[in-house]
């Protein structure tokens, strides 16, 4: 659809509006999905000049284009690629930026398999990872080596949730010449401005909220112009391409995502508050509430805060948590999230440059799209169950 005119769309109308043109296919309101790897050329020239926009199925097909289009216009970047998962994702973005006797700098909060692609398998390919502080600021200067060539950013953090100065983190980066990669799968693009915060290249998990179902895996990676070349090479001679069908479900999830995240966001704020006031609990992680340690960057950069997010409860014995989530009606276990659906899992932190103080376990909740108070009652006789058994 064309832009409205007077100035650019607010992120609600783009969710709705992007990538889609319905008057290209007979005034259907959806982009229709093509199934294709092989594509016709009318003559010979026209096979041999490749300048056909559509010639091989993993490369282009109209169904991938629509929603790349859709996120790059809502990141507000130079271009986007599509990634059959948001893993992919994250090591495709490393990929495009670090080659062999490179070095890179990653927050100690990431998600945990990047953290073991960084590892095991750049470290095969010759790329070194130092860890760094999450709440190291401008700090990180000190870090940097002559062959550093990217920063990767996740704020929240997986897991424990400490928001990032990302701002003054990338303005570090960019005077020494150094990429900054951020996973915003958390805030997705409705809730932080990847870009104007000083990313060059925006990473989401679309399985999460993009999909927004729990039916597909599907990641994003949109970059700047500066590093948009490297990386369409890059995700083109690795071969990555997704599935019209999984793309439909990212595009068709993408339009109600605005009102799913205000839903998760009013759940999560519910349960936040409800949780923090409860006795067996000894704090909650949550950018979002005032007691927060990262509140005052979260409301100076983030338009909102999502349905994730942790609790450290009292220590209390491993059977009387098991006996909390076992007896769950409503929140299921399960280790993605981003679904209607609420969760609860066990948090297993993997630190190596910071320690991440607590005394009791840390449970992750998701909180789902069901009605806050029955979700309350769920964890109100969740943790009775817990009481009990301590
Ligand atoms: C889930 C997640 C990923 C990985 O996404 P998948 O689609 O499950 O591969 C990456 N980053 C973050 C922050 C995530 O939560």
């Amino acid at each position: 659809m064309s832009k409205p005119e007077g100035g650019p769309k607010r992120p609600e109308t783009t969710v709705v509006t992007a990538g889609r043109k319905p008057f290209d296919h007979h005034g259907l309101v959806n982009p229709p999905v093509y199934h294709a790897s092989t594509m016709l050329h009318p003559t010979l020239e026209a096979l041999e000049k490749r300048d056909q926009r559509y010639t091989y199925g993993r490369r282009l097909t109209p169904t991938i284009e629509a929603l790349q289009n859709a996120i790059c216009e809502l990141e507000g970047g130079a271009g986007t690629v599509l990634c059959p998962s948001g893993l992919q994702a994250c090591t495709l973005a490393l990929m495009s930026v670090a080659s062999s006797g490179d070095h890179v700098l990653v927050t100690d909060s990431v998600y945990g398999p990047t953290r073991t692609f960084c590892d095991k398998t750049l470290a095969r390919f010759g790329i070194s990872t130092t860890y760094f502080d999450p709440l190291i600021g401008a700090g990180i200067e000190r870090l940097f080596k002559s062959n550093t060539r990217a920063v990767f950013l996740e704020s929240p953090g997986s897991l424990t949730f400490e928001i990032q100065d990302v701002p003054t983190i990338a303005a570090t980066a960019h005077a020494a010449n150094i990429a900054v990669i951020l996973d915003n799968t958390w805030a997705t693009p409705l809730f932080f401005d990847a870009f104007g915060h000083g990313a060059d290249i925006a990473v989401i998990a679309a399985t999460k909220y993009v999909v927004g179902h729990s039916d597909a895996m599907l990641g994003t990676v949109t970059a700047n112009d500066k590093h948009l070349k490297r990386l369409r090479d890059t995700h083109g001679n690795l071969g990555l391409t997704v599935g019209p069908d999984d793309i439909y479900l990212g595009q068709r999830g993408l339009r109600t995502m605005a009102v799913r995240l205000k839903q998760h966001e009013a759940n999560a704020k519910r349960l936040t508050e409800w949780l923090s006031a409860r006795p067996e609990v000894a704090r909650v992680l949550y950018p979002a509430l005032p007691s927060d340690p990262g509140h005052a960057i979260w409301k100076r950069d983030f338009k909102g805060a999502s349905g994730l997010f942790g609790v450290e409860l009292k220590p209390c014995p491993d059977d009387a948590v098991a006996a909390m989530l076992n007896g769950m009606q409503l929140f299921g276990m399960g280790w993605s999230w981003g679904g209607y659906e609420s969760l609860i899992v066990p948090a297993h932190i993997n630190r190596t440059a910071t320690k991440f103080a607590h005394q009791g376990s840390v449970i992750r909740i998701h909180a789902g799209l069901e009605n806050a108070d029955d979700l309350l009652a769920d964890l109100d006789a969740g943790l009775d169950r817990l009481k009990k058994a301590a």
